[in-house]
């Protein structure tokens, strides 16, 4: 029986932890819950189901009734204050750097992190390696398959990871000026929430997951490539010295990467669906068009210049993204956001990030500047 803590209950990757606990129920215990301010009534029912003793909300105050028994957390600090309770793992499922506070908590008090939130290593990967990569466990589909293929041999024995991209809702799309929120939020193969599913179709997705690839398993930039594969069922791949890559396959389901890394290094029976090799199945993999999605290629850049760029990229595109979702700005501007902002802070002198306050103040500038494109972008439309 392992002791669990679920960070972000009630956002697309919570929930799916939780039902992989309710089929589970010999495997896991629930100790801690946390989620942002905008579903207390669905986190007071999971508490409720799952007899959880404490729970949290980034909210200043509990808006449902909180089932009798448990004890609720309110503010900013209760997701980190629920990341360092002793548990045998805690599963960060939070989404935006907001989520790099607990898994720096969880760290420091000695928990193994299943990693979800991309953005802790995105905006600080210096400050959660510092931990070791030991206590890392990749939640992502794409690193979770890494994770695994590379199980096949020595790590001096790798030459390349590759990682796997749908090519989002706007794959075989050219004009890519006068989409809509909704066609942005119409993912081919995966269901996820909604700022994921846009940076999916931006491929920023992919440039967060590059970075995120580099501070996970310490690979250079230079040996990390990403490919379209539309069907989604390979989920990413180790390339060896000797030629042989090896992949992770399965129909796109997220409870697979969750079951695995919440029972790591036992796998759960059943955790999601294979692939059926009655029917016909097609594989197909291609090169990434740079021209038309120059996300990937600017995240390498800033990946390679290294010290706050990262969490720039991440903040910029933060600012883009949610112009967009308030109409703010065309899909097509928030990579113009996005490099613009990138472009102004490489002329600046970045320092070293040294702690969590360095990543906040950099990411305040970053929005700052951003919103100055932005409001060109609104006036240029
Ligand atoms: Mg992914």
């Amino acid at each position: 029986m392992r002791d669990i803590v679920i960070l972000g209950s009630t956002g697309s990757i919570g929930v799916q932890a939780l039902e992989v606990v309710a089929a589970n129920p010999e495997l896991f215990r629930v100790i801690g819950l946390s989620a942002g301010s905008g579903n207390h009534a669905l986190l007071a029912e999971q508490a409720k189901k799952f007899r959880v003793p404490v729970i949290g909300t980034s909210a200043k105050e509990f808006t449902s009734d909180s089932p009798a028994g448990v004890s609720v957390i309110c503010g900013r600090q209760a997701s980190p204050e629920i990341a360092s309770m002793s548990a045998d793992i805690v599963l960060n499922g939070i989404t935006g750097s907001i989520g790099l506070a607990s898994t720096l908590a969880a760290l420091a008090a000695g928990n193994i992190v299943a990693l979800a939130n991309k953005e802790s290593l995105v905006a600080g990967g210096d400050l959660v390696t510092k931990f070791g990569r030991d206590r890392l466990i990749p939640v992502d589909s794409e690193h979770c398959a890494i994770f695994q293929a590379m199980l096949a041999g020595k790590r001096t024995e790798i030459s390349k990871l590759v990682i796997t991209a749908s090519g989002g809702a706007f794959r075989d799309r050219t004009d890519l000026e006068n989409v809509t929120i909704d066609d942005a939020l119409a993912h081919p193969t995966w269901s996820m929430g909604p700022v994921v599913t846009i940076n999916s179709a931006t491929l920023v997705n992919k440039g967060l997951e590059i970075i995120e690839a580099h501070y996970l398993f310490d690979i250079p930039y230079s040996q990390i490539e990403a490919v379209i594969h539309p069907q989604s069922v390979v989920h990413s791949m180790v390339e060896f010295v000797d030629g042989s890559t090896i992949a992770q396959a399965s129909p796109p389901n997220m409870k697979g990467p969750i079951a695995y890394a919440l029972s790591y290094p036992q796998r759960i029976a059943r955790a999601s669906t294979p692939i059926d090799w009655t029917e016909s199945n097609t594989w197909e993999f291609r090169p990434i068009d740079n021209i038309r999605f120059p996300a990937v290629a600017l995240a390498r850049k800033v990946g390679e210049f290294g010290r706050g760029m990262p969490a720039v990229y991440n903040a910029a595109n933060e600012s883009a993204v949610s112009a967009f979702l308030s109409e703010r700005i065309g899909f097509s501007s928030i990579l113009r956001v996005l490099s613009k902002t990138v472009e102004k802070f490489e002329s600046s002198s970045l320092s070293e990030i040294r702690d969590l306050s360095d990543v906040s103040a950099l990411e305040q500038d970053t929005h700052q500047v951003a919103e100055e494109i932005i409001k060109k972008e609104e006036n240029a439309a």
